[in-house]
């Protein structure tokens, strides 16, 4: 039986077609068909385990000065014994999350390691907890290996043994890529401290996919104070941070194989790169930023995905597509975040030609993360 729902969403696809953006409705079926014409790869899907969530709630009783952030937003899932719907979504790497992607017309995920992954603990435990989760995630993709592929988990307090679980995790045990949860400890990727699980992520061929979490400490207060701290712009603001930062540090010109992804319809970035182009320009002599080989927007074209995690919206997509090119544009749901069949509906019906269609559900994911 077919039951309809109520979304938002047909009017920013409306809006696309010229239409003004409004709030009109549409229905959206509660099952979702396959798709013949290709597979639905959804490639930001979270996941955590019982291990890392129970040391949550441990660090969590321990109130940590450190981790404001995480203290504004973990208690809501992770406060000590509460389980919450959320969490149980994303412990569960077997039939429930095989159903719910029957539901919505998901043919594969790609698993990342939820946010703040292991970035909030000492560097011993962290590493130990991102090693354990690795191999978690293999025992699960090895008993679904058509429904699940995953991103492995490190610690960057460590960067030499993140460098080391890069190796084992993708290069041995055969993980596709790496997440990093944003800052680590108020502290981001541009640091040199880091490059050494940068090098490893590039000879590994080892996609970094940056997620949000709360800003760094440094920045959160102005966030925070007005509830924006979140997915409405403090996640936005974090990641959109560290990679403009990660390009400016010549992290690109040092690793030029190196790449990364970026979820959200890319943070905003795509839109600002004439912007981003002009100042690193004109400022980077008289203001200390560094001389490039490449224009930023070149890194960006080069070495940069994006995902449509949390932006099923047409006119974001298209213009990614015109900007960054066909290739560079890769679906994603945000399971369990964000799991919305009209968003499904909605980028299926999008007024683009069926060969891109395949590109941004299937193909550019297989070919990025070589599934
Ligand atoms: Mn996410």
């Amino acid at each position: 039986m077919i039951t309809t729902r109520r979304s938002i969403l047909a009017s920013f696809a409306a809006a696309a077609s010229g239409a003004p953006l409004a709030f009109a409705q549409s229905d959206a079926p509660a099952i979702i068909p396959k798709n013949p014409n290709y597979k639905r790869i959804a490639c930001e899907e979270a996941w955590t385990t019982r291990e890392i969530a129970d040391e949550y709630g441990r660090f969590i009783a321990s109130n940590p000065a450190d981790e404001p952030g995480f203290m504004a937003l973990g208690a809501r899932y992770y406060a000590r014994g509460a389980d919450s719907p959320i969490l149980a979504s994303m412990l569960d790497l077997g039939e429930g999350r095989i159903a719910a992607m029957n539901r919505f017309g998901i043919d594969m995920q790609l698993l990342l390691l939820t946010a703040p992954g292991v970035q909030v603990f000492s560097a011993d435990t962290g590493t130990a907890l991102a090693a354990n989760s690795n191999d978690q995630l293999v025992e699960a993709i090895s008993k679904h290996p058509t429904r699940f592929a995953g991103l492995a988990a490190v610690a960057p307090q460590d960067p030499r043994r993140a460098a080391l679980e890069i190796e084992r995790s993708v290069g041995t045990l055969g993980l596709k890529g790496v997440v990093i949860n944003s800052h680590t400890k108020g502290e981001f990727l541009d640091d040199e401290k880091f490059w050494e699980l940068l090098e490893a992520a590039e000879a590994n061929n080892a996609p970094i996919y940056i997620h949000p979490r709360n800003p760094a400490p440094a920045m959160l207060e102005p966030y925070l104070s007005r509830r924006l701290e979140a997915g409405i712009l403090g996640f936005t603001a974090d990641v959109a941070l560290h990679t403009i930062a990660l390009i400016t540090s010549g992290a690109f010109d040092r690793f030029p194989k190196l790449k990364l992804v970026i979820g959200h319809g890319g943070e905003g970035i795509p839109y600002m790169l004439y912007r981003i182009d002009y100042m690193q320009r004109v400022v980077r002599e008289g203001r200390g930023l560094k001389k490039l080989k490449k224009r930023p927007s070149d890194y960006f074209k080069d070495n940069i995905y994006i995902t449509s995690s949390g932006m099923a919206w047409e006119p974001a997509i298209r213009f990614a597509h015109q900007t960054l090119g066909v290739d560079r544009v890769i679906y994603a749901m945000d399971y369990p975040y964000q799991a919305d069949a009209s968003e499904v509906v909605a980028l299926d019906n999008m007024a683009i030609s069926d060969a891109d269609k395949k590109q941004f559900f299937q193909s550019n994911a297989e070919k990025l993360f070589s599934l």
